[in-house]
């Protein structure tokens, strides 16, 4: 049979995007397919009242590769947004990532060397931990038990759906502790959201290649087998595999929406609720993202969700028995010589967009 394309690539989120975009300029044919009904994957923005809304969460570009921030820059324009993010818990609240405003409104400390001392106190029962096992145990070495209870326990444990002890500890160290009064979320040289939204970076990106929408893989699988050289799979790698060595799980969400006729809701894009009794784990203020003045506003409410067949699978689970299970999966991918797994789900790693980006691109540069 004769093959049509160079590459045919399973998802147009950033990592097929982006590697099209790539192998594209080097005079490579491919075709993009994605089951949605839209490109761009998670990163996806629908404008709606003047509003770019992130219909999967917020989502913050950052990064402190210079080459990566030109990259993104060259299909689009970004502000200047900076994540700060509001802790609301119960009724009470605190800036985020851990700062000198948060201590402040923890202990009313004021000055950096209060702070350490408080922090080195509260840390001081779990200084027996020498290697933490879990994310309870890392949040107790790190900072203590006041920001653990109010700020991590019911957060964590409401997004990822098991007890804090059951969650692997690295997921934690992403939240950075400051000893200065700033709220800046990442810790990154570059940051902000693409002025227009991603979807509008990511039609750039995927100009002039040939793209079908609402076509699932599986359902077609057999016709696009060998419709190209090699297959770009950025979806479940479990799946790919028919489960054949078991599931992996994965953590799912879901969204409500609500459109307010208010010009201001919560006056931040993000704020989080850290108590377990609240369902949600933050709610996102869209127009906040890019300094909106409209006379509405639009709000999404972001409900942490088991995943079953019929939902997204948002976030690869970490743990142990996951990490053992997709190690048998890679294995078993390495013999599929034209097949190349990609993403967050097709590598099953918790990726920000910057890391997506970078590894798109330098898989594709070493075609
Ligand atoms: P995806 O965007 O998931 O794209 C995969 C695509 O493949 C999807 O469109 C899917 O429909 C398609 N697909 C899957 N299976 C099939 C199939 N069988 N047939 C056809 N198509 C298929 N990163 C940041 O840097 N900053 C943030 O602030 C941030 N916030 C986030 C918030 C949330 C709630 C989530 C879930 C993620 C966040 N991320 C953030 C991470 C970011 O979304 C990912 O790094 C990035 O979107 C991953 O791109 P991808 O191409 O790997 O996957
Ligand atoms: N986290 C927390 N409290 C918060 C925000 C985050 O305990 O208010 C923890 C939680 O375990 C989460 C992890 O930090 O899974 C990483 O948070 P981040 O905001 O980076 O997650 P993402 O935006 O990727 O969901």
């Amino acid at each position: 049979m004769e093959l049509k394309y160079d590459f045919l690539i399973v998802g147009a989120g950033l990592y097929g995007s982006v590697f099209a975009h790539e192998v594209t300029r080097k005079g490579k044919k491919c075709l993009i397919i994605d089951k949605r009904d839209h490109i761009a994957g998670n990163v996806f923005t629908k404008e709606i009242e003047g509003i770019e809304v992130h219909r999967y969460g917020a989502h913050i570009f950052h990064t402190s590769n210079k080459n990566i921030w030109n990259y993104v820059n060259s299909f689009a324009e970004f502000n200047r947004y900076t994540n700060s993010p509001i802790a609301n818990y119960k009724g009470e609240l605190y800036n985020l990532p851990f700062n000198m405003n948060t201590f402040y409104q923890l202990w009313k400390i004021k000055t950096p060397s209060e702070a350490k001392a408080k922090i080195d106190e509260q840390r001081a029962e779990y200084a027996h931990i020498l290697h933490p096992r879990n994310l309870e145990e890392q949040a107790l070495v790190l900072v203590g038990k006041d920001i653990y209870e109010k700020l991590i326990k019911g957060y964590t444990e409401k997004q990822w759906g098991r007890c804090a002890t059951e969650i692997p500890a690295f997921i934690i160290k992403r939240l950075p502790i400051r000893f200065t009064f700033d709220n800046n979320y990442f810790n990154d040289t570059f940051q902000g959201i693409p002025i227009n939204g991603y979807t509008a970076m990511l039609e750039k990106m995927v100009d002039g290649i040939s793209i079908q929408l609402k076509t699932d893989y599986f359902r077609h699988r057999a016709g696009f087998e060998h419709i190209a050289d090699k297959i770009v799979f950025t979806g479940k790698i479990d799946e790919f595999f028919d489960y054949q060595l078991g599931k992996l799980e994965y953590r799912s969400l879901h969204f409500e929406n609500e459109l307010l006729d208010i010009p201001n809701f919560q006056g931040n894009a993000v704020v989080n609720y850290t108590e377990k009794e609240v369902p949600y784990t933050r709610i996102i203020e869209h127009k906040h993202f890019e300094f909106g003045t409209q006379d509405k506003t639009y709000i999404t409410r972001e409900y942490p969700d088991e995943f079953s067949k019929d939902k997204e699978p948002y976030y690869p689970v970490n743990d142990d028995r996951n990490q053992q299970l997709f190690a048998k999966y890679k294995e078993l991918s390495l013999s599929c010589k034209n097949v190349i797994f990609g993403g967050r789900l097709g590598e099953y790693k918790y990726y920000d967009m910057h890391q997506v980006i970078e590894n798109a691109m330098n898989m594709a540069r070493s075609i």
